[in-house]
Formats: C-alpha cells, structure tokens, sequence
C-alpha cells in the first residue's frame, strides 16, 4: 500500500471489486410492491397512502399529528412560517449542520443566529443559545447531530423563559430518544427527513410532527397552495368538491408513490437500527487503538438514532490530513461523506451575514477533520470488514 512518507501518496488500491456507496438505502420487495400497487391503483398523488403513512408515523413517534411533505427542508419552512417566525425575527440555529437548517431560517425572512455547537456531542450548546438571545429572537432551531439528541431539557426551558418557539431538525433522529420520548416530540415542531441517504427513505420525502390541532391544521393548508382541508380528496369517488385558497401557500405535497416506499421502510425502522448498532460497535472495537477521533459515548436515558458514524482525523496525530483521508478511502472503492463543513465555511453566508469560520471554533475544528464512514442496514460483514481495512490501511495503522 501507499507510504505516508512521500509528500505525494501513491494511488490506493481498491480494497473490493465494487465501490460501496456511501448511504445506500435497503429496499426490501415489500416496497416494491407497494409502489407498483399504488401504480396500478391510478391514484399517485396525495392520497390514501400519504393517509395511512402519516398514522403510521404517528403511532412510531408518539406526537399527536404528523404532516408528509416533500422533504425535510420544505417541513422547516412550512414549520417556520407556522411558528409564527417573520420578516425581522431571529431564528437560533447551530453551525454543525446541513445548509437546509439554515436556508429554511432565510426563505421563512427572518435572520439565521448560530450558536456554536459541543465539541464532543457535537450538538448545539445550549449556553451558546443563551448568549445569542435578543429582543428579536422568536425560535430556536436545534438539530440532533448524527441521531443524538439536543440537551431538550436545556434547550426547552430556555424557549419557555424566553417565550420562544422550538423546531427541531430530526432529520436524523427518526429513532431518536431522550429521557424516555421520541425527537420531534419535545418543539412546536419536529422536522423529519426520508431523502434517499436518510434512515427512513421515500427517495424524497418529509414529516413534520406537531403538537397542537390548530399547527397540523394550518401546516395541511400551507403545504398544498393554501388551498382548505382536504383539499385532495376532491377528484375522489365521494364526489368532486369545490375548494378554497385560504392563504397563499406552497407545494410540499407528498405523493402516495412515496408514502408507498415510507409504510414498508418504517416498519423495518428498528430492524436496521439493530443492524446499524452491531455496524456501530464493530467500528468502535476496530478504531479503538487508532489516533482518531471516535463518536462520544451516549448520554444516560437518551437513545441514538445512529445516523452517522463520524470520525475525527487530526493531522497533528494521524499524519494524514482529512482530504487525504477521503480521497485515499474513496481509491480504496468506500464511499465516505462529510457532514459537515461549518455553515460560516460556505461563501453565501460570509458575503450575506459576515460570518467568519472562526467565530465558531469548535464547529469549525470539527468541520476541518470530520470524515463519515458507510453505516447503512444494508451493509454485510464483508462490507464491514472493508470499510475497517481500508480505514487502517489509509493510517498505516
Ligand atoms: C438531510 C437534512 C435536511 C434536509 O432534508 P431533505 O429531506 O433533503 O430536505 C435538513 N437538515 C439536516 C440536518 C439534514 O441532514
């Protein structure tokens, strides 16, 4: 294999035939015949299986409604609007996420605030948020980083003394507990999302979960044109029925096609999270003794959704800068991400709030050296045992 002495390194060799992508999504043949039902049935928009898949959802989660979308960006925004949150208001959010969290803050017009995260649970630091707090903050917006759940206790009794809306990001955090409830049970709001890389996936897909009757009533609303309630079953069979545009909406609708892949996926949810512990523990034993940077062991009565299995790679310890790492990882055919790049890294939110990478240190530091490692229910023994070859092959390890 390569030398790490040489300034440039040779090309990995593949460490498999096949390249293992990074997120691959397990599709069992009850999805497939489901979508092909929902084919044959001729109803492919929002219908009856958006329906049940939002009860079901419901049942898994524990909060009173949950609302399908397009997506988990689409749930933030519509959940923003929802909350209350304008033109004006400040929206608290961390700088160890996706851009999504952010740009809903912006397309709802009100002003992202970031307070930096922990540097160990990597999640948003609720002292941080205290700090960041002004006349003008309306919500907060935590994300459950990987699958490990926010400081909710923290978070909510913040919000309460400062009269504040909560939503959380969840899309990680499907499987997500903390002292004994579900993530997205805790805000106004929970934001889940089933893009194809995700825990649960319909390709493309959301939930919003929502605590009161009047939220999901009007979150219905927004996400299909504003148009009154059930505003889709006008074309069916109990007869056509005129609707009304009763404020200016969107189009977040879910389709049945997809709700068709999220019934089968979410009945399997616990079955690859299993699969997805037994992947995590095997990392864990096989890094132990390496200079790299593990995930943080899990807080007491919280549960997480292992979502992502991030590693830290320091240069100063490994040799081996995190670039390196990934571009060696993907020679060796393992399909590694990065999540994430601190938001202030990005040049739109320099250019538009003057954000500077080291105004966040710790999510900058972890932003610099993070690298994750395939973690999908879909992964054999065999895969595994690549993935951790190819890791300390990389290290010299
Ligand atoms: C994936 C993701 C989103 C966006 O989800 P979509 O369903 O793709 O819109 C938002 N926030 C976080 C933290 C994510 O990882």
């Amino acid at each position: 294999m390569a030398s790490t002495t040489n300034s440039k390194r040779a090309k990995f060799q593949p460490v498999r035939d096949s390249y293992l992508v990074f997120g691959a999504p397990l599709i069992g043949e009850e999805e497939i015949a489901e979508v092909v039902d929902t084919l044959r049935s001729g109803w492919l928009g929002t219908g009856p299986r958006v329906a049940r898949f939002q009860r079901d959802f419901e049942a898994y989660n524990g909060a009173p409604h949950a609302v399908a979308v397009s997506s988990a960006t689409a749930g933030l925004h519509l959940s923003l609007i929802a909350a209350g949150v304008e033109p004006g208001d400040e929206v608290i959010t961390t700088p160890m996420t996706f851009c999504a969290s952010v740009n809903a803050i912006i397309h709802a017009g009100a002003t992202p605030v970031l307070a930096d995260c922990d540097p160990v649970t990597l999640n948003i630091d609720p002292d941080q948020v205290e700090r960041r707090i002004t006349s003008r903050t309306r919500a907060i917006l935590p994300v459950h980083f990987a699958g490990r759940p926010c400081d909710m206790d923290r978070l909510m009794a913040l919000a309460r003394k400062h009269n504040l809306k909560v939503i959380e990001d969840c899309a990680h955090a499907i499987e997500t507990e903390y002292h004994g409830k579900k993530a997205g049970t805790f805000g106004d709001f929970g934001c889940f999302s089933f893009y194809v890389t995700k825990n649960v996936t319909t390709a493309e897909g959301g939930m919003i979960t929502a605590l009161t009757d009047a939220d999901a009533a009007r979150l219905r609303i927004l996400a299909l044109h504003g148009m009154s309630k059930d505003a889709w079953k006008r074309f069916s069979d109990s007869g056509y029925k005129h609707y009304e545009v009763v404020e200016c909406g969107f189009k977040y609708n879910m389709t049945d096609i997809q709700a068709a892949l999220g019934i089968h996926q979410l009945r399997r949810v616990e079955e690859c999270w299993q699969r997805r512990l037994a992947i995590w523990d095997a990392y864990n034993e096989a890094f132990r003794d390496l200079p790299l940077g593990l995930p943080a062991a899990t807080e007491p009565a919280t549960r997480h959704g292992l979502h992502l299995y991030t590693v830290l790679v320091d240069e100063q310890k490994t040799g081996v800068g995190r670039d390196q790492v990934i571009s060696d990882l993907h020679d060796s055919n393992i399909g590694v991400g990065v999540h994430y790049r601190a938001i202030p890294e990005h040049p739109y939110y320099q250019d538009k709030f003057g954000w500077k990478p080291e105004d966040y240190p710790n999510a900058m530091a972890v932003g610099r050296q993070t690298v994750s490692l395939p973690l999908s229910a879909k992964m054999t023994d065999g895969d595994v045992r690549d993935v951790v070859g190819a890791v300390r092959a990389v290290l010299a390890c």
